[in-house]
């Protein structure tokens, strides 16, 4: 699916200066490297602060208990998506509200999220999934008019560009109050480990959730408050540095191997290749067809014997996750991700993928 051994090759030289510097300065947790790379993606992002942190999952946590919400406050959240929304929400004793998706752009419908609002609602968390932005404007539109926080989980999106009507652009996670990144080593920016950071042009949140990150304190052993660890250490974020310069080409990459797929299954009524939102530049976490009319297990174990890792992502909505049974959902509720999640199949998306494997790839998916 992902090809990290032929990106580092590339990348060698870099990464490995600046993580032998991180060995010899011997500055492993908030050394200067970790700052560095702070400033480096703040300025990328255009934003005013990124919090470095230890994931992605950490991340989303962190935001939502700088929200000041109390048990009970509903949070809501798309249930196509992967766990780490629902499931921070759960821990802080606060209650997933799942919605529905687009169909097309597989990402939160904003008329459902509407229709979800009650008087406990306080935040709303979209997932910007795949690589593609969620319908942003209008769910800035609705938020603003129900007075309810925004915080986007752009583990999937990072660097993608959203465009309002009105000509402004802003990078995902930069949008809404709050905005959240994992540098897991597979997605478009990734780390050799864990890693993760938080966006916000806030700057009363962003010293919230810095004091949250480091147990709850402002000032060294004066907790003001229960917080968590959680850190980004310096040799992530020297690797993070030294890719850093690289995101647009690895977007531009992927986006180059969708356009490839695109070709090939555009047209085709058995293979629906990803909508692109207009708004939304897509930077291709994944590249997610939609199957009609086809046997999907078949398909996985042909491609799969040709040596084409395939995945499907995801397999079960959120409200149909054992862990998150509820008396408040059951099968059939949110039909569109129900049958998303029986018809999506990611083919391998990468920036290392070659003309030849494309086609070897299409060649054996259209088979
Ligand atoms: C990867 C991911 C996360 C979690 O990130 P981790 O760094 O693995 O904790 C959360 N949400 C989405 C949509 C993701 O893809």
């Amino acid at each position: 699916m992902v090809d990290l051994q032929s990106q580092y090759l590339r990348l060698q030289e870099d990464i490995d200066r600046n993580m032998q510097q991180v060995i010899e300065s011997a500055q492993f947790i908030k050394g200067p490297a970790v700052t560095q790379f702070a400033e480096h993606l703040q300025s990328y992002l255009n934003v005013r602060h990124v919090i470095p942190v230890g994931n992605g999952t950490d991340a989303l946590q962190i935001a939502l208990m700088a929200l000041g919400l109390r048990p009970g406050d509903e949070v809501i959240t798309p249930t196509f998506t992967f766990i780490a929304t629902a499931e921070v929400v759960a821990l802080l004793g606060l209650t997933p509200v799942v919605v529905d998706v687009d169909w097309d752009t597989m990402t939160m419908d904003v008329n459902a999220v509407r229709k979800a609002i009650t008087p406990k609602t306080k935040a709303i968390v979209p997932v910007h999934l795949f690589g593609q932005c969620a319908d942003m404007q209008n769910l800035m539109a609705l938020a603003e008019e129900y007075g309810l926080f925004v915080v986007e989980d752009a583990c999937q999106a990072i660097g993608a560009e959203y465009k309002f009507t009105d000509g402004t652009i802003k990078k995902a996670g930069t949008i809404g109050h709050i905005g959240c990144t994992s540098f897991f080593p597979s997605k478009n920016l990734g780390c050799y480990g864990d890693g993760g950071a938080i966006f916000t042009n806030d700057d009363a949140l962003a010293e919230q959730m810095q004091a949250i990150a480091n147990h709850g304190c402002k000032i060294r052993y004066h907790h003001d408050f229960v917080g968590v660890n959680s850190r980004l250490d310096s040799i992530q974020a020297a690797v993070l540095d030294a890719k850093l310069p690289h995101l647009d080409e690895f977007n531009a990459a992927r986006r180059q191997a969708a356009d490839v797929y695109d070709q090939a299954f555009c047209g085709n009524p058995h293979l629906l290749v990803p909508a692109r939102n207009p708004q939304s530049s897509h930077v291709f976490h994944q590249y997610t067809l939609r199957l009609i009319d086809i046997d999907r297990d078949a398909l996985k174990s042909r491609l799969a014997e040709a040596g084409i890792p395939v995945m499907i992502y995801y397999p079960v909505p959120l409200h149909l996750q054992k862990a998150y049974q509820d008396s408040r959902y059951k099968q059939g509720d949110f039909p569109v991700a129900e049958r998303l999640a029986s018809c999506v199949l990611s083919l391998p998306m990468h920036t290392e993928l070659t003309d030849e494997q494309l086609k070897y790839i299409i060649q054996h998916v259209l088979a």
